[in-house]
């Protein structure tokens, strides 16, 4: 979550926190990255990107062709939220707001299951990073593709790993450029941090997604009505569908808790009308190790379990607006065991070294955090 006002005084210096907080499961935050924000807005230079992990300036004359792709009178007027807070007293915010993060409201337009009972959609939010890899290994290893949620910053520090996962056959899909709460941002923040990502993995890929994924689950039907306009699908995941993987970093989550979550989510699987979509992440090592050595590992060896990328599960072969790209669509071969899992339990060693920023478990109760930041 970044830690911005955003109407009258976004344009404030700021030193943002970029705080994961999934607003949908208590309040805990951890820090998910550090970024010192340009005080004054300057055009971003021909063949350059915005400041990584900033919600991107809306007066750059590249937003403001993007802008006129959006008819805003059928964008409803709903308040722009407090960086995705939910007010004290629920009952205040309109039903046809439909705010997933605070009413729990789902749209009919957005994907959050698989319609086949027992298909997972799988899915990994907020890479490429330099983990990102050793998830696509093992991926490889089973001839599984998977749904990646991309962040735009992510992808301009390591388009060589988004150009890798391309290949390799996954569906690629935008997951903003600064991983904020969209809704609160305003319209032209909600098109900046979409259309950035999107000419960023265009820029290295050559296609357009046409899936995103809001961070946070944090939508509404304003933000939802601007996507739709853009031309992309939303994807948010099951209700109650979360390993909680991104606490573990913080210290806020365990391998062995993340994996007992997903346990009570394949129990539910086989009582349940449809599939399902489960949240997780491939940011941080430890998020890459708990999917690759327990819980992978523990869904092919499920009975009767599909496990397949998001637009394959909706019956969609051609996830960018240019088609079908290198999107594969094979199901896991099923064939994992404990010896191929044991293979990559050591690998987390060499991340010792990598660059990683650094993370602070802030265990204080999520609204007095809030407000003590934006104060
Ligand atoms: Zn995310």
């Amino acid at each position: 979550m970044i830690f911005r006002i955003p109407t009258a005084l976004a344009t404030l210096s700021v030193s943002l926190l970029l705080v994961s907080a999934h607003p949908g499961n208590g309040c805990s935050l951890y820090k998910r990255q550090t970024a010192t924000c340009p005080a004054t807005y300057a055009p971003v230079a021909e063949g350059s990107y915005p400041a990584l992990d900033c919600v991107p300036f809306v007066e750059d004359p590249q937003v403001q062709e993007w802008l006129k792709l959006v008819n805003f009178t059928q964008v409803p007027t709903t308040a722009v939220s407090n960086a995705g807070a939910c007010p004290p007293d629920i009952s205040t915010i309109p039903a046809s707001q439909c705010w997933w993060t605070c009413q729990k409201c789902v749209a009919p337009t957005d994907i959050v299951n698989c319609p086949t009972p027992m298909t997972w959609g799988l899915t990994y939010d907020d890479g490429p990073s330099p983990d990102s890899p050793r998830l696509y290994d093992y991926l490889k290893t089973h001839n599984q593709t998977t749904t990646l949620f991309i962040v735009g910053s992510r992808a301009i520090s390591y388009p060589d790993t988004l150009k890798r996962a391309y290949q390799e056959g996954h569906q690629i899909a935008i997951h903003t450029w600064s991983h904020p709460s969209m809704t609160g941002l305003t319209n032209e923040q909600v098109v900046a941090e979409l259309k950035w990502t999107e000419k960023a993995i265009h820029d290295i890929l050559g296609v357009t997604p046409t899936y995103w994924r809001p961070p946070y689950g944090d939508v509404d039907d304003r933000v939802r009505a601007i996507a739709t306009q853009l031309g992309y699908k939303t994807v948010i995941w099951t209700q109650g569908f979360d390993t909680n993987d991104w606490d573990i970093p913080g210290g806020l989550a365990t391998p062995e808790s993340v994996v007992a979550n997903f346990q009570s989510l394949l129990a539910e699987a086989p009582t349940m009308s449809t599939g399902f979509i489960v949240l997780e992440h491939d940011l941080y090592p430890q998020e890459v190790d708990v999917a690759i050595n327990s819980i992978l590992p523990m869904a092919y060896n499920t009975t009767g379990l599909t496990i397949e990328p998001v637009a394959k599960c909706i019956g969609d072969f051609a996830p960018y607006k240019e088609g079908a790209g290198t999107f594969q669509n094979e199901g896991g071969n099923g064939t994992t065991n404990s010896t191929l899992a044991q293979t990559y339990s050591g690998a987390s060693a060499q991340q010792e070294s990598s660059s990683r920023l650094a993370m602070v478990a802030l265990t204080t109760s999520c609204l007095m955090v809030l407000s003590g930041l934006l104060l």
